[in-house]
């Protein structure tokens, strides 16, 4: 901890000043997603240089050159997946692990996916440190998903997809619900993917801005 850094009092205050200003007047309504992000400690994600910014209304630059989401855009996300307590949730792009948090409140289980060791690493620490244990994580390209161990109830994706990767779809449940941004490499728009039998249901809404989706079924790595 830096001499500067706030007290824990004051970073809770923060955090009930975004869930206020950022979420609820912007239309946020399921509780058990505002009850999780008033409680989740957002700045225990955000490397110490940038930490004072945790509860700005955007996204920010973390390490490997990635970034963790805009507190809005975490909860508009959680809140079109619709978890329940019993779900089996994939997550991919754990990055800081935030997101991750969020979920793992809401949900039964969470298989996390990243593929910068380094980011999976520093996630691992800091929901230990935080005493969250309803995570799986692994490491590689989560594009194609994790078909040894799907189906999953709900499915997350943190990072822009060229297209619905049909991976991920097949390793939805019937009934169950994939969250995802879709479109071009430096804007997208969130889709939500409901399964029902051998059809799919696709429904755009908001856009977004995120980075993207390397491997497979994504884009191709540029370095
Ligand atoms: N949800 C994160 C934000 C993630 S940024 C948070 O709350 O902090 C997107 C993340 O997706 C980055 O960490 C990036 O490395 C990861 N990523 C990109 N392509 C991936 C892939 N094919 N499989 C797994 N992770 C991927």
């Amino acid at each position: 901890m830096t001499r500067n850094e706030p007290s824990e009092e004051r970073w809770s205050q923060l955090r009930l000043d975004m869930v206020d200003r950022q979420l609820r007047s912007r239309g946020i309504r399921d509780k058990r997603v505002l009850d999780a992000m008033s409680t989740i400690p957002r700045h225990r994600f955000i490397p110490p240089e940038r930490r004072c910014d945790a509860y700005e209304d955007r996204a920010l630059p973390v390490r490997c050159g990635q970034t963790i989401s805009q507190p809005y855009i975490v909860a508009y996300m959680t809140e079109q997946l619709e978890v329940s307590e019993s779900d089996s949730v994939l997550e991919i792009g754990t990055g800081t692990g935030y997101q991750t948090a969020v979920l793992a409140r809401l949900c039964r289980h969470v298989h996390s996916v990243e593929r910068i060791a380094e980011l999976q690493a520093q996630a691992q620490t800091t929901l230990g440190e935080l005493n969250i244990t309803n995570i799986t994580f692994s490491l590689g390209d989560g594009s194609v998903g994790l078909p040894k161990i799907g189906p999953f109830d709900r499915i997350v994706v943190t990072a822009g997809a060229p297209g619905i990767p049909k991976p991920l779809t097949e390793q939805l449940a019937d009934g169950g619900r994939m969250v995802l941004p879709v479109g071009g490499p430096h804007e997208q728009t969130i889709v939500r993917v409901v399964r029902q039998g051998s059809r799919t249901v696709e429904t755009p809404s908001l856009a977004c801005r995120f980075v993207k989706l390397i491997g497979t079924e994504g884009w191709s790595a540029t370095r």
